[in-house]
């Protein structure tokens, strides 16, 4: 584990995973357990690019390999034991895991290298990762991650970025004010 969180996607064979993210909910019956957490750790898509003409979905369902499965199977074990560490007999708790990587992401959300959040933007020169919502195209706009933040939130305000260049800020300003007086 490493405590420098901006460079925990630097890994190597050794020592990854550097960084994971744990999340967790509680159960509809406001008991204090969980039945289910999702854990993420960074994967560079050079790790799976051998199965990258392989595609599998729910919906268009097709084996990857049993060589993608084990390879599955060993990272999800050594994420495992890193979570062991601060969760000591976790393991013990788990009925079932399901994994996923950058070409599931890829197959789902059609990104080119299965990335979560989108584009990569640099801060040290945002106009070169700047996608307008507006193109060259007529009547044709753009919305979503890649435009400004990603999240859920981060979408939300791209929509209304993109909304924005349809009917102007203010009037967009004006019609949440409106709706919060309401
Ligand atoms: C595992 C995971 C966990 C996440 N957890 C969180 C979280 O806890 N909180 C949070 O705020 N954000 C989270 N995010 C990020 C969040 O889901 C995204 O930032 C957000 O969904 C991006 O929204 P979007 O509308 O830009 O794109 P998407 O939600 O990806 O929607 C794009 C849609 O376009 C479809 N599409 C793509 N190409 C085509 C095509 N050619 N033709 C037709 N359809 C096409 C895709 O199938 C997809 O349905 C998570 C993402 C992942 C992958």
């Amino acid at each position: 584990m490493n405590d420098a969180v901006w460079s925990t996607m630097d890994y190597t064979d050794t020592t990854w995973p550097l960084s994971y993210a744990l999340f967790y909910s509680g159960l509809p019956d406001g008991s204090e357990y969980a039945e289910g957490i999702t854990v993420m750790a960074y994967m560079k898509y050079s790790e799976v690019e051998k199965w990258k003409d392989s595609f599998n979905t729910v919906g268009k369902p097709s084996e990857r390999s049993q060589q993608y499965d084990e390879f599955k199977k060993a990272k999800a074990e050594k994420l495992l034991d890193a979570v062991e560490i601060k969760f000591p007999g976790i393991r013990d708790c788990i009925l079932n895991y399901y994994t996923s990587t950058p070409l599931t992401f890829r197959d789902y959300m059609r990104t080119d290298d299965g990335s979560v959040y989108g584009i990569t933007k640099d801060y040290k020169d945002p106009l070169r990762t700047l996608i307008s919502p507006r193109t060259k195209i007529n009547n044709l706009f753009l919305t979503g991650q890649n435009i400004n933040l990603h999240g859920i939130l981060g979408v939300s305000i791209s929509a209304l970025v993109t909304c924005s260049v349809l009917i102007g800020l203010p009037e967009i300003i004006k019609k949440i004010n409106d709706a919060q007086a309401e």
